[in-house]
């Protein structure tokens, strides 16, 4: 997803949000950044260029762009709440050992708007926990 300042101030601007600086560095942060950060992370990466940046903008912002639906917001855990600006349906995959949390295609994915058997989707995630292969073969070097 090539997505440059032009791309994301439109983005925003579509939705009716005001392309302030914070958001839009959150916005590049995590177009950029596609490992699915929290907003923890995000906060702890930006405020290293950006020392102005308070914890408070980064959650704020991020459930507004998430309400919008300029980002989407995984809920992976009970108590954690990952971001990514991809757009596209796509599958995940959290290792239970690293916390690592990957993009997988899952074949045919429903979008909002479709129905299945006569229900509405306004969203669709699909989270697969597990073992990734890097963790896998640290623990077992025969599979690798
Ligand atoms: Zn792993
Ligand atoms: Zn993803």
């Amino acid at each position: 997803m090539g997505m440059n300042l032009q791309a994301i101030c439109d983005a925003l601007d579509r939705v009716g949000i005001r392309p302030t600086q914070q958001r839009i560095e959150i916005m590049k942060y995590l177009v950029k950044h596609r490992v699915h950060p929290t907003a923890e992370m995000i906060y702890a990466e930006l405020k290293q260029t950006i020392p102005t940046f308070s914890k408070t903008t980064v959650y704020n912002t991020l459930k507004l762009l998430a309400e919008k639906g300029v980002v989407l917001a995984l809920a992976t855990d009970e108590d954690q709440v990952r971001y990514e600006a991809n757009l596209t349906p796509h599958g995940h995959f959290k290792c239970v050992r690293c916390d690592d949390l990957f993009d997988l295609t899952i074949a045919d994915m429903a979008s909002p708007g479709d129905e299945i058997e006569g229900n509405l989707v306004l969203e669709y995630q699909v989270l697969v926990k597990g073992v990734c292969r890097r963790c896998r073969t640290a623990e077992n070097p025969v599979l690798d």
